[in-house]
């Protein structure tokens, strides 16, 4: 299979292609057959579409199965609804006491200060959020979500959300960073994006530098959901961060159709790794609307995590969670290897399903 991949580099803003953002676009680039275009008519009204140059660039429009077309170029299965589907799968309106701030734990906040991003995901869980017209937080919003971290001294790390935050200017961005580095009690900013894949060249060395404070500590939550997307630009977009020394975590979402097998999962962790980034959630999808065909089930999450866990370097294991619908929080979902004896001690099952009696010996 031909992929293109392109020499790292960094374009002036104005020499980057537009995302195709129309279902005509998509048509005319190769990525959709003209007769689908009625139905691609019909997801758009409903759900955002954006493919960046870079990952359109990646798509092989001859292999019906891409993983990268599957992630961003829309089909009809968006337009079936399951009855457990939710407009807010994550619960994030009951938590939100002021716009663009979600409080669900004690210690940390999101801020999402932008709904807008350089693509769209089939599968997004804030899909009925992000998108063309909902735009950034204004100025007045923008300080009321500052003034509300400030008022709650419990906020130890603020993390910047959306939509992705990475869209915004290196101007806007260091205006952010700044006030919140005024605030004493802030310690650790952590930026959630997909930009260092999807659109590595905004990844510019103005854009790393807005990201750090002089005070608080910033970290990166890469979203990457299979290694074709970690090609040779995007690589080099994530050296420019960690060499300027942002720390890089991963998130992945399990998705049918692209990283449900356990040969991609370990391809895709160990390129991460390779990256300099520490692969840290794996997600469960989200009941979100319209993304039914890309779930798997739990028991299938669970059988991958655990023949990851037999053969695969510890540097390459997330955690797979679970957001609990209505706002309850994130918890693992890994397979238990521990289990009482019924004597006081303890049976451990190891990787490969062998039982061993184990004792604590505490005196
Ligand atoms: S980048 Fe994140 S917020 Fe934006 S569409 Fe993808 S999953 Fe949703």
């Amino acid at each position: 299979m031909a992929i293109a991949v392109r020499q790292p580099s960094i374009l002036p803003a104005n020499d980057r292609k537009q995302p195709i953002r129309s279902s005509s676009g998509l048509v005319e680039a190769g990525l959709a057959d003209a007769a689908a275009l009625p139905m691609l008519e019909r997801v758009a009204a409903s759900f955002a579409v954006s493919v960046t140059d870079q990952m359109a660039g990646l798509i092989d429009p001859t292999d019906p199965h891409d993983p990268v077309a599957r992630q961003f170029v829309p089909t009809g299965d968006e337009l079936v609804t399951t009855p457990g589907e939710l407009d807010d799968p994550i619960g994030d309106g009951p938590y939100s006491p002021v716009k663009g701030i979600v409080h669900r734990y004690h210690d940390r906040v999101l801020l999402k200060a932008v709904n807008v991003c350089p693509v769209y995901c089939r599968f997004c869980f804030r899909r009925e959020m992000v998108g063309p017209g909902s735009e950034t937080l204004d100025g007045a919003e923008l300080d009321a979500a500052i003034a509300y971290i400030a008022a709650h001294d419990e906020v130890w790390e603020v993390i910047l959300t959306g939509g992705d935050p990475l869209i915004l200017s290196p101007r806007r961005l260091a205006d952010i960073v700044t006030r919140l580095d005024a605030i004493p009690h802030v310690g650790i900013v952590r930026f959630h994006t997909r930009v260092p894949v999807v659109d590595p060249d905004r990844v510019t060395p103005e854009l790393v530098a807005a990201l750090k404070g002089r005070r608080v500590t910033s970290w990166l939550m890469l979203h990457a959901n299979h290694w074709r997307e970690l090609n040779d630009t995007a690589r080099a977009a994530i050296a420019r961060l960690v060499d300027a020394g942002i720390p890089l975590l991963s998130q992945t979402v399990l998705l049918k159709g692209v990283n449900d097998d356990v040969e991609t999962l370990t391809r895709t962790f160990r390129a991460l790794v390779q990256a300099r980034v520490k692969p840290h959630y794996l997600h469960q999808g989200d009941l979100a609307k319209g993304t039914g065909h890309f779930r798997t089930t739990i028991q299938r999450g669970r059988a991958l995590m655990k023949a990851l866990r037999g053969d695969v370097s510890g540097l390459c294991q997330p955690t797979y969670v679970l957001d609990i619908p209505g706002g309850h929080g994130k918890v693992p979902l890994t397979a238990d290897y521990l289990a009482p004896d019924g004597d006081g001690g303890w049976t451990v099952t190891d990787p490969r399903g062998g039982r061993h009696a184990y004792s604590e010996e505490v005196e």
